[in-house]
């Protein structure tokens, strides 16, 4: 078990669609990363690029809130259908302290693969369906900062900007490091 490294907005991976996923060989080692991950984050949801894997696969478990509900791994997920609309207060691991109401379908119908390759279709509404949606739109290199009005962003913008000039200033780092590996 391991805990990665959550990547912050300004990480240029946040704004790439991710490639689907082809080769299920070994992917169970680094779903069971990417739980521990979000379970140390306190987070709900968590998408492979959000830890810098450009990879097309999202992990929920929303089981403390409804104990119908277990841990949910998501490959290749597409949503078919929607409807409906609601308004939820939303918060993004990769936006810390930040949370905006974001307008979104209420009830969705999601096509995914699982570990085992095989498809599944399935309806979602709630929690589950919010869920699923922020993170399908992290794989396609959307954020939450994205969805709202103009007010609601100039209201956390300098917070938005302060999280993002950290995020490149880290990169940075990272990358003047590595020129001191021999
Ligand atoms: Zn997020």
């Amino acid at each position: 078990m391991s805990v990665l490294d959550v990547v912050h907005y300004g990480d240029p991976i946040l704004r790439k669609k991710c490639l689907p996923v082809e080769d299920f060989i070994n992917l169970s080692k680094f779903v069971d990363d990417m739980f521990d991950t979000m379970y140390e984050e306190e987070g709900i949801g968590l998408a492979a690029n959000q830890v810098g894997v450009n990879m097309h696969l999202f992990i929920i478990d929303i089981a403390h809130t409804d104990e119908n509900e277990f841990p949910r791994i998501f490959i290749n997920g597409e949503i078919t259908s929607n409807e409906g609309e609601s308004v939820f207060s939303e918060g993004c691991l990769s936006i810390p302290q930040v949370s905006l109401d974001v307008i979104r379908p209420e009830t969705i119908t999601l096509k995914f693969q699982d570990l085992e390759k095989k498809w599944h279709q399935e309806k979602f509404s709630g929690l589950l369906a919010r869920a699923i949606q922020h993170e399908i739109d992290h794989l396609n290199g959307v954020l939450m900062i994205d969805l709202v009005n103009d007010t609601q962003r100039s209201e956390v913008q300098s917070e938005v900007n302060k999280i993002k000039n950290e995020s490149v200033a880290k990169i940075k780092r990272i990358s003047s490091d590595k020129k001191f590996v021999l």
